[in-house]
């Protein structure tokens, strides 16, 4: 290698510990860890593996990959499409009477990694996007905190209208709304879920253990590993624990990057 070579190397080097420490101040975080970047190549040519990790609530033994026939992005586009058009006239719960728009969700509908909130807050309910407000800017320090993009990931909630104030969403409305958050899910077949907070986690996980009890470790989701998390919500009221979210998120990104380098083997 000549000289420089490696000074550009050097560079290449410095200026991606230089990202990341910025991305994690950004996040809040005052430690830095360093390990391979996900790149948005890489994460989505990743194949699905689950060795090294723990997951826990296994009950079908399906596997990623195993949950639908759909393959192409444009046929996964078309079939979003379609149940978006469904979702927009219905009215099977109360909350269809008070929402301003429907948030169905938003992303690639080829990604990797999936996120799934609550329900729609105020500025998600006036602009139709799932996580726009101040959780949702810091979801996205979050996003490109593990090296990936907003655009990269899909993003839905459980509940698709905003319940009136806030409140949390009553165990009637999570039955009647939780076939659309599991048609996403199956359209989108993404490798890795993470659930944000405690009504993601324990209805996609049907427990009803505490978020604190079950973040920090992937769980199994119909054969997707599933990591669970506090959700950016709760961060904004409990910034110290921003030390937590990061170490679970280091785990989905280490995970994405064991599945790309797997894959770059092939
Ligand atoms: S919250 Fe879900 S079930 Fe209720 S009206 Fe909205 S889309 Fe329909």
């Amino acid at each position: 290698m000549s000289i420089d070579e490696i000074k550009k190397e050097l560079a290449s080097i410095l200026n991606a510990v230089k990202t990341r420490i910025e991305m994690e101040k950004g996040f809040g975080i005052d430690t830095l860890t360093l390990s391979k970047p996900v790149t948005e190549c890489s994460s989505r040519s990743a194949k699905s593996s689950t060795k090294n990790k723990p997951i826990e609530h296994s009950t079908t033994g399906k596997h990623p990959g195993d949950q639908t026939s759909v393959t192409g992005k444009g046929e996964r586009i078309q079939i979003l499409e379609a149940l978006q058009n469904e979702m927009l006239v219905c009215h099977k719960c109360l909350l269809g009477k008070t929402r301003t728009h429907l948030v169905f969700g938003s992303g690639n509908p080829e990604a990797h990694l999936m996120f799934v909130g609550e329900a729609p807050g105020r500025d998600e309910d006036l602009q139709g996007e799932p996580f726009v407000g101040r959780a949702g800017q810091l979801l996205t320090k979050i996003i490109e905190a593990i090296g990936l993009k907003r655009s990269d990931v899909y993003i839905a909630n459980v509940l698709k209208c905003r319940p009136p104030g806030n409140r949390n969403p009553l165990p009637e409305e999570i039955v009647l709304c939780m076939p659309y958050l599991l048609k996403q899910i199956e359209i989108i077949q993404p490798k890795v879920l993470c659930a944000l907070g405690t009504f993601a986690a324990q209805t996609l996980l049907n427990t009803k253990a505490p978020v604190g009890t079950l973040r920090g470790r992937f769980h199994d989701y119909n054969g997707i590993p599933m990591m669970v998390t506090f959700h950016p919500a709760y961060l904004l009221r409990n910034p110290n624990d921003k030390a937590k979210v990061w170490e679970d998120m280091k785990k989905v990104r280490d995970f994405l990057g064991e599945l790309s380098g797997k894959d770059s083997k092939r």
